[in-house]
């Protein structure tokens, strides 16, 4: 890069949401940084909340956990997924943050005698955050949550519109992404959406660069000519982004229709041409792989994809290492409650997972589902709760404690196996409290987890109150359970395992976060490869994939 001033590219969204703008954010930043130049990203969220720690699944899809411990926005899984970029506390910022700064500092005193105001005081606040996030970057990707039109992200857009002003035309480019639906009955595209999208832009002071349109059947020329002529942009600057079989094309797709070239044009960036082969590869696998490994994926928040993410990615990874497609089955633990013929649709899946979870719902089908993996060597992967409700069966079923539970779910039983940790005894706080963020574990030479680690340490991401109480580590020890990771201070399980099992994995952090389709997980890497094993051990005419 020829100067060290940032350049700023901002994504907005017009006419509906869920459009891929996260996706579209980090596609562009994996097309930058294929080009030599180093990306920063920023998701500035419209809502009141400080941070979607506390914001069910159900309402705001995954929570993404960084290494500093920050509960952000699951668009920063895919920024960390697509680019070599790190997440951090700085790289998500709501309304509910930027107010609370500006409230704190008004408390403080320090505006005395001036009126606080939106502008500007927080829209300064926003630049600050927005300053602050492209520190030591070539590039600044920054994502604007919600859609113009809304009140609740005029701030924000006031904001981004100011740094235009602030650090000159040829430092900044403004991307609007929108639809241009396809009418059935009329057998035609319609544009009037992003016609008045990008009015709603234009009033208030922003003038797109560059429209990426969503559209289920690309746009032709003259179409795009129409769109370019009403927003003022070029022709050259109307770009389809059409739907994707695999997400990972979309960076080759957007490449093939020059945006990256465009782009960097605008922004008078030097910068060589992207090597996208390693993108392509990935794309091959996802498209040629001729076996399909089916997995189930067992859990409470089943009908709302969104609220796994990352780990759905992460088992797409491990599907990708190991040259495979990958079929998921979400099932509802509480359907596996009943008895033991309920747990018989586990019989057709190569292997299962139970994933992090909250709350007692469930609970029990998902043990009982454990214990069905674990008596038919049935690869099984728990984490976070999934681990804790491992250990649970086993100390149940193996160790014979009886009533063995988490404090979690009876607060006052007798055999809490896994419990609150001493310093989160107090905490009575929902926001922010829990064991956040990256933690060293200790793997224990010739265990599974360290041959599929292939060291002795590792740093992975923690979201959690409770832990295995270590008051019952020997008896689960003396039972056969193997510890086979620890913090450095041994005082806190973090993986478990079973020998004489094809893959009986747990663990208490969320590697799923790590994970990326040019580096996959080793934990998901091994999974899927010991439910491939288990798939070609099947008689021939025994069914695979779960109905
Ligand atoms: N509810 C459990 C705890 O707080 C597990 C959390 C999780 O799975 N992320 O410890």
């Amino acid at each position: 890069m020829q100067n060290h001033v940032p350049k700023f590219v901002f994504v907005t969204g017009g006419v509906v949401s869920a459009l891929g703008k996260g996706l579209s954010a980090a596609s562009i930043g994996a097309l930058m940084e294929s080009r030599g130049l180093k990306v920063a990203f920023l998701k500035l969220d419209p809502y009141i909340n400080v941070d979607p720690g506390t914001m069910s699944p159900f309402q705001h899809g995954e929570v993404f956990v960084t290494d500093d411990g920050a509960e952000s926005d699951l668009d920063l899984g895919h920024y960390e997924r697509f680019t070599g970029a790190t997440m951090t506390q700085g790289n998500n910022c709501t309304s509910g943050r930027v107010y609370q700064r500006v409230i704190d500092r008004e408390r403080r005193g320090d505006y005395l005698g001036g009126t606080v105001q939106v502008i500007p005081h927080i829209t300064d606040e926003i630049k600050q955050v927005i300053f602050g996030a492209a520190e030591g970057a070539d590039i600044l990707i920054c994502e604007v949550g919600g859609t113009v039109g809304d009140i609740e992200s005029l701030p924000h857009l006031e904001a981004i519109r100011q740094v235009q002003f602030d650090v000159g035309r040829a430092h900044t480019a403004y991307i609007h992404l929108t639809l241009v639906p396809f009418i059935k009955t009329a057998g035609e595209l319609k544009t009037k959406p992003t016609q008045h999208s990008v009015k709603d832009l234009r009033a208030i002071g922003i003038s797109p660069d560059i429209l990426l349109c969503r559209c289920e059947v690309p746009l032709e020329q003259a179409l795009k000519k129409k769109v370019a002529l009403f927003s003022s942009v070029g022709e050259d600057c109307v770009f389809n982004c059409a739907d994707v079989a695999s997400i990972y094309e979309l960076p080759i797709k957007l490449h093939e229709e020059g945006l990256d070239t465009k782009l960097v044009e605008i922004l008078n960036i030097w910068s060589r041409a992207p090597d996208l082969s390693p993108w392509r590869n990935i794309v091959e696998v996802s498209r040629n792989a001729e076996r399909t490994v089916n997995i189930g994926v067992i859990g409470k928040y089943v009908d709302l994809k969104d609220a796994y993410k990352s780990l759905n990615e992460a088992l797409n990874h491990g599907a990708i290492a190991n040259n495979a497609k990958i079929s998921l089955t979400f099932i509802d633990s509480e359907t596996l409650e009943h008895d033991e013929a309920s747990l018989s649709c586990l019989d057709a899946l190569d292997g299962v997972l139970v994933p992090g979870g909250f709350g007692e719902r469930g609970i029990e089908g998902k043990i009982a589902a454990i214990g069905h993996a674990r008596r038919h060597a049935l690869p099984f992967f728990g984490i976070c709760l999934g681990m804790q409700t491992a250990i649970i069966e086993y100390a149940r079923t193996v160790a014979h404690i009886a009533g063995a539970n988490s404090q979690e779910f009876d607060p006052s039983g007798r055999a809490q196996v896994v419990a609150l940790m001493e310093g989160q005894k107090k905490v009575t706080r929902k926001g922010g409290t829990m064991r956040l963020g990256s933690y060293p574990c200790k793997l224990a030479p010739d265990s599974l987890a360290h041959r599929l680690y292939g060291t002795d340490l590792v740093h992975e991401r923690h979201r959690h109150r409770f832990e295995v109480n270590n008051v019952y580590r020997e008896a689960l020890k003396e039972a056969g359970m193997v510890f086979s990771g620890v913090s450095p201070d041994e005082g806190l399980v973090e993986m478990i395992e079973l020998t004489g099992h094809p893959f009986f994995v747990g663990c208490q952090f969320h590697p799923e976060f790590k994970s990326k389709p040019l580096a996959p997980h080793p934990l998901f890497a091994g999974f899927i490869a010991a439910a491939l094993e288990r798939q070609a051990s099947r008689p021939q005419n025994e069914p695979t994939g779960a109905k």
